[in-house]
This record gives structure tokens, C-alpha cells and sequence, in this order.
């Protein structure tokens, strides 16, 4: 360790442009917007019973989209959406499977109703066939599963009386495993009740919206092999005339094993695309100071929708309010623009703030930004996540990713500069969850952007009814917004960039082709 040069840093400090920086008074002006009670008042209105949970599509969440466009404006934000506007609309299908056009048909007959007899599970545009492989056993893995030798083969798995769905079925647990073995597709074979059967069919045949571009087989709409449910009474006398002795092969435990059948099974789905509806992000600008680094970009993520309604529970309540997940992260985007938009001079790189929706149904707001930035997405140094700000524990908040890149150790000395907040930042605590992949910065991460998640950790209310305003802690989440200005204005300000981990650059940016 050597001493700092006091010589150097005293011409440093001479030399520096008035511009170069922000006063200390400049700063905590910024800062001291930053309020548990404005957190808490903003909560309350994208979180009241009034805004329904916030599903995507909903009239509820344009109306939270339109409020934080509003709150952008104000503070004097440049618009990042669409045409001169803070909205970003991306585009859903409302799909369907056409039943009486898709077929579902065993070589030598028979072909199966659908849904009486058989039922994609999810719909897609989609033509396969391939020969009949049953596959048996109580394990399965990836090691295990590739032995079997399943490409282009239509899996088969017999389901048991005792267990009509697969719950606890280890095969179909281990579907995973399966399907990167790229079959032509896997028919689970049940002999589930008639009453059953309805709520099951039902269920999967029901319409879903889905983004336009994963309908077209975008980026995250590689068709994974189509999921076929078939009720054993209808194919088992194909099975049987093969020489498939179906109650013996349900009795196989160990290893996985395989039964190839001379049968080949034709899957031919055809969808029914119906009303084309679009969702909102909402997207606010602050221009750098500098008149080079200004074309560099610092994101702030947090996600305006939730889950919606769903039953009432005990006491009448029907609403997932979605206070901490994730009005909470979002609110923290509002107040960090805010105390942005307050600073002089701006900050030397400029920042996006963004809250985008669909992220409980798929990342898929924050995955049509990252597909149509309004700035390339070379140009986004960082991107700072905010999903669940607002309970727990006092004093830590975890940061994930910061294995990853610098930021970690930029969180860290930043982090240690400001012993005030009483907030500690701490690294990913739950592994196992994978969280990394679970929220928005996924999206930039994957384009090459350096992120850091902060996040709260789940809780018992955690996508119930009970995620309601009057939980949040606003005062601790006032903490981690600070921290969080601190981080984004150190990385603004910064000479250089975020590195990855080179490592970490190669299997996250980088993974292997399957
Ligand atoms: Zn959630």
C-alpha cells in the first residue's frame, strides 16, 4: 500500500474544471428528495386496491405507467419512449390453439380428439413427428437423460392412477433434462379421471397473451419441444399391439431407461392469432454534462407490474397489491430521477430511468428494451436493478451479481464511503435461487451490460395478497435508494467503464450454442 500523493492531488484538485464535479451541498440537496415519506406516498398509488395488482395488459397499468411518465416530465426528464414520448409500447398476441385445425396422430391410427383424448400444453405454431420412445424409471439427470439418445424421438412417459398430473412424477421433474436431449416432443400419457381431464384441458387450452416476438420465434420464442397431454384409454391399445405392457413398464424404478416402440407419432399445432394488444415501459432521459461521456448511459430498472387479482382469500381480499414486489424497486427508479434531475451540474454520463412492465410474465418489458434501446445498447455502461426494496431486515441489502464484474468492488468502496446510511451491501446469499436470471437486468446482462441487482430477499406475503403499502419499511428502503444514487453517480462520474469478469462475460454473455 503506498500514501496518497498530496502534492498530485492538491494540482489535481487546482486543475479541475468548476464543471468536473458536484458540489458536496449539491449533492446532499439531491439526495435529501430522497424520503421515507414520499417512497411511501408513492407506493400507495401505483400499490392501492384501485390499480388491481397491475397485471400485463391492464387499464390499471397504463394508468402507472402514465403517473410515472408524469413524475418523469416533472422533473424535467427527456422522454426515451416512442415518438418524443416517456412510453415504450411493445406488442402481444392474444394466442389460441385452433383445435379443429391441429392433430395429434399415431402412425396406423388412431388420431386423437383434441381436447377429448389429447391436449398441447401451451400453444405453438408447430409441425414434428418422430418415432415413440417410452421412457421409464424413477431418475433421472442431464447425464442420464443423454445416454437415452432422445433427439428427434417423441418421449413418452406413462403417468400413474396415483399421480394423474405428474406432480411428483421424477420424470416429469426431470423434463429439463429431457428437452435438452431436443426431442420432436414429449406426450405425457395419463389415466386421470374424466372431471380431471376437463379442468386439465381447459386449463391448457386456454387463450394467453404472449409477445409478439416470441410468437414469431424470437429470441426467447425458440419452441422448446411441444408438451403433449394424451389420456392413456385412448392410446393404449396402440401402445399394447406394439408389445408396451403399460401397467409393468409404470412399475420401473432405478435409472432411466428406454422402450423404443415401432410407432411413429405426427404432431401438427396450428394457432389461432388473435387481437394484436401492446403493453408499456415507461422511459426517462437525463442528458450528461460531458460532452464525450454524455453518450455513455447508466440504467436504473425497477418493474411497474405485478400479478394482478386472483380469488379472495379469507378476509374478502382478491388483490395482489405488489407493494414491495415491485412498487418498491419501481418507486426507487422515480426517486432516483428525482434526486438526479435535482443535481449541478448533471452527472457526466447521461442515465436512463426505466420501469418496464411484463416482468412476472416473462422479463418481457425489460427484453423489448433490450431488442429496441433508445440508445445502442454498446453505448449502456450499467444497469442497476431495483426488485424488492421495501422489507425485511434493517441494515443489509443483498447485491447480486457482484461476482461478476468491478461493480461489485465499485459497491463496495462506495458502500464504505458513507457509513451514515447504517445500509450494507452483501453478496447473493441465496445461490441456490438463481436470482440472477429471475429479474430485468437478466436482459442487459445478457447483451453485455454489467449489472447489479439489489434485492430484498422473499417473504411469506411474497406474490400474495398480503404484498400490501402498509408492510413497506420506508425508511429502510430510503437507505438503499441513497446507496444507490451514491453507486450511480460514482459510475456517471467515473474515468472508466465497468469490466466484466472475464469469466463471467464468457458464460453469461457468451454461453455455448446448444
Ligand atoms: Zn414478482
Amino acid at each position: 500500500m503506498n500514501r496518497p500523493n498530496l502534492t498530485v492531488a492538491l494540482a489535481l484538485a487546482l486543475f479541475a474544471s468548476p464543471l468536473s464535479a458536484q458540489t458536496d451541498q449539491s449533492v446532499a440537496k439531491a439526495v435529501s428528495t430522497i424520503t421515507p415519506e414520499e417512497i411511501i406516498r408513492r407506493i400507495g398509488v401505483i400499490a392501492h386496491d384501485s390499480m388491481r395488482g397491475r397485471a400485463t395488459p391492464s387499464p390499471e397499468l397504463e394508468k402507472v405507467a402514465t403517473f410515472i411518465g408524469g413524475e418523469f416530465r416533472k422533473f424535467g426528464l427527456k422522454p426515451g419512449g416512442d415518438s418524443g414520448r416517456f412510453i415504450q409500447r411493445y406488442p402481444l398476441h392474444r394466442i389460441q390453439l385452433d383445435t379443429v385445425a391441429s392433430t395429434v396422430v399415431v402412425s396406423g391410427g388412431p388420431s386423437f380428439r383434441i381436447p377429448g383424448e389429447a391436449t398441447p400444453v401451451g400453444a405453438a405454431d408447430i409441425e414434428t413427428s418422430g418415432k415413440v420412445v417410452i421412457v421409464t424409471g424413477s431418475a433421472i439427470d442431464a447425464t442420464s437423460a443423454r445416454q437415452l439418445e432422445l433427439g428427434g424421438t417423441i418421449v413418452v412417459l406413462l403417468l400413474s392412477p396415483e399421480d394423474p398430473t405428474g406432480r411428483n412424477n421424477p420424470l416429469v421433474r426431470g423434463l429439463t433434462a429431457i428437452n435438452a436431449q431436443h426431442p420432436a416432443a414429449t406426450v405425457l400419457v395419463t389415466p386421470v379421471a374424466d372431471q380431471a381431464w376437463r379442468v386439465l384441458s381447459t386449463n391448457a387450452l386456454a387463450a394467453r397473451v404472449i409477445p409478439a416476438w416470441q410468437a414469431d420465434g424470437g429470441p426467447s420464442g425458440q419452441l422448446r419441444p411441444p408438451l403433449i397431454l394424451v389420456r392413456e384409454a385412448a392410446i393404449r391399445a396402440a401402445l399394447e399391439r406394439r408389445g408396451a405392457n403399460i401397467a409393468a413398464l409404470r412399475q420401473t424404478t432405478g435409472p432411466a431407461q428406454r422402450t423404443p416402440m415401432d410407432l411413429t407419432m405426427s404432431i401438427a399445432l396450428k394457432l389461432q392469432t388473435g387481437a394484436t394488444l401492446s403493453a408499456p415501459n415507461a422511459v426517462g432521459i437525463l442528458e450528461g454534462s460531458d460532452p464525450v461521456l454524455k453518450n455513455e448511459y447508466v440504467v436504473f430498472s425497477g418493474h411497474m407490474d405485478h400479478v394482478g387479482v386472483g380469488t379472495p382469500d379469507a378476509t374478502g381480499d382478491s388483490i395482489f397489491n405488489g407493494a414491495d414486489d415491485d412498487a418498491s424497486g419501481t418507486i426507487a427508479v422515480v426517486q432516483l430521477a428525482q434526486a438526479f434531475s435535482k443535481l449541478t451540474p448533471r452527472p457526466k454520463r447521461s442515465l436512463i430511468f426505466l420501469t418496464v412492465s411484463g416482468e412476472e410474465r416473462g422479463l418481457w418489458g425489460s427484453e423489448y428494451f433490450s431488442l429496441h434501446p433508445p440508445v445502442e445498447m454498446s453505448q449502456v455502461i450499467a444497469d442497476l436493478n431495483t426488485d424488492m426494496v421495501g422489507r425485511n431486515w434493517k441494515d443489509t441489502i443483498v447485491a447480486i451479481g457482484k461476482e461478476h464484474s468491478d461493480l461489485g468492488a465499485t459497491l463496495n468502496r462506495v458502500n464504505a464511503a458513507h457509513p451514515e446510511l447504517n445500509m450494507t451491501a452483501i453478496d447473493d446469499i441465496w445461490p441456490e435461487e438463481h436470482f440472477y436470471q429471475r429479474s430485468d437486468h437478466y436482459n442487459f446482462a445478457q447483451k453485455g451490460v454489467p449489472i447489479l441487482f439489489f434485492f430484498n430477499g422473499t417473504h411469506p406475503d411474497y406474490h400474495g395478497r398480503g404484498d400490501e403499502v402498509s408492510k413497506i419499511d420506508g425508511e429502510k428502503e430510503s437507505r438503499i435508494v441513497k446507496l444507490v444514487f451514491y453507486l450511480g453517480l460514482d459510475l456517471a462520474n467515473a474515468a472508466e467503464k465497468p469490466k466484466w469478469n472475464p469469466e463471467s462475460y464468457k458464460s453469461i454473455v457468451q454461453p455455448p450454442q446448444p
